[in-house]
């Protein structure tokens, strides 16, 4: 019986996972930060379906206002714990098999890093959705184990000027992923583990401890999360893996500043988000071809978009006045990449679907509870 309602469980969750479709997008806005003296935002309001209104500061009246529509808006005050809920689900789905991407979007400052890290290790109420996601996979792992075995394996790498680095080893530079050689693959077994693979990683990336923070906003990271799990009976095996990308600050360069290095890595990223725009939008489109060869971005996460699996993005915003400009390009991109599944999205909530399968999950969980 415990293996039924198990199995009845899990695929009802993925059910729901499924009505909602394998686009989504949460836009979330950063709080002014305690240094900041001008407070006055371009946050208009924030609506309970995924709504936010945008004002423009130089225009007056009606024309000032647009509103954009996702699957979630969080506003300011909303903590990492409630950003994670929301994220969970998904996340959960990588340990039935399935491939998952989540992505962190915005202009440099917005809280790209904020939302997938968090600002401090140590304390564990601020940490972001990759602690959180490990912690829950060990988790279940562990919850499973009357049915199932699971092995747990991260990769870390970094994209910089369209050069993938591996970041689990001293000298990973100029690797060719994925045609030549394989990229390092460390097993682990709870989530301290990876907080000390995250450690030497980071030290790998760091040319020089003030270049750092400079470097990793012209960057991508992609921390992966491989998962297989061999269910003891039946001997089968299921693979799902996790990539939580920090990408780039994809704030525009000016062209007539800009010059050399600083030149050329602006245009690498623009290109690279711009690839990964045409992919996620080709994507929900169901477009036939999918131009995953334009960046090495795409290229690295190739079989995680696409097909069965599931894309997240979370778009950041910057609420001051004087970042207007970039924001507006960042929710276009957003509203891009989101419209068409946005659409489905809505229609299966009004049918009351997802709700009904949330009621028999809780159903499940409560008789599996008592049955523990
Ligand atoms: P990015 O990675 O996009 O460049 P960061 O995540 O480094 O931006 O955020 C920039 C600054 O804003 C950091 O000091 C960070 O701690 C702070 N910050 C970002 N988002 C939040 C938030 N939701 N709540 C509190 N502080 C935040
Ligand atoms: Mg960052």
């Amino acid at each position: 019986l415990y293996y039924k309602l198990l199995e009845e469980n899990r695929m009802l969750y993925n059910q729901v996972q499924d009505l909602k479709g394998n686009i989504r997008v949460y836009c979330r806005v950063r709080p002014f930060l305690s240094n900041q003296s001008d407070t006055k935002s371009t946050v208009d309001h924030i609506g309970e379906n995924g709504n936010i209104m945008i004002i423009n500061p130089h225009k007056q009246g009606k024309d000032a206002r647009k509103i954009f529509s996702f699957n979630k808006v969080f506003g300011a005050n909303t903590t990492q714990g409630e950003v994670f809920a929301d994220t969970q689900p998904l996340i959960r789905s990588v340990m039935d098999g399935y491939n998952v991407c989540i992505f962190a979007y915005g202009q440099t400052g917005s809280g790209k890093t904020h939302t997938m890290s968090g600002p401090d290790i140590k304390t564990e109420e601020t940490w972001g959705v990759n602690y959180r996601a490990l912690n829950d996979l060990f988790n279940i792992s562990k919850s499973r184990t009357s049915v199932l075995t699971y092995d747990i394996s991260v990769q870390m790498i970094e994209i910089y000027n369209e050069q993938v680095r591996d970041l689990l080893v001293a000298d990973g530079s100029n690797r060719r992923y994925p045609f030549q050689v394989q990229l390092c693959l460390v097993s682990v077994n709870c989530t301290e583990d990876v907080l000390e693979l995250m450690k030497v990683g980071q030290g790998n990336r760091a040319v020089g401890a003030t270049a750092l923070n400079e470097r990793s906003s012209r960057s991508h990271s992609v921390l992966t999360i491989h998962v297989q799990g061999k269910e003891l009976v039946s001997g089968s095996i299921v693979r799902g893996c996790l990539h939580l990308v920090d990408l780039a600050g994809s704030e525009r360069v000016d062209k007539s500043e800009a010059t050399g290095e600083r030149l050329k890595e602006a245009q690498h990223i623009n290109r690279s988000l711009s690839a990964l725009g045409d992919v996620i939008f080709a994507l929900a489109q169901k477009s036939s071809h999918i131009p995953y060869r334009n960046s090495k971005l795409t290229q690295v996460l190739q079989d995680a978009l696409g097909g069965q699996a599931k894309t997240l993005m979370f778009v950041h915003i910057n609420p001051e006045i004087n970042s207007f400009g970039e924001t507006i390009s960042t929710l276009k991109f957003a509203e891009r990449v989101s419209s068409i599944e946005l659409g489905a999205a809505r229609a299966n909530k009004e049918t009351g679907e997802v709700r009904d399968l949330k009621d028999e999950i809780s159903k499940l969980k409560s008789a599996l509870e008592s049955k523990e």
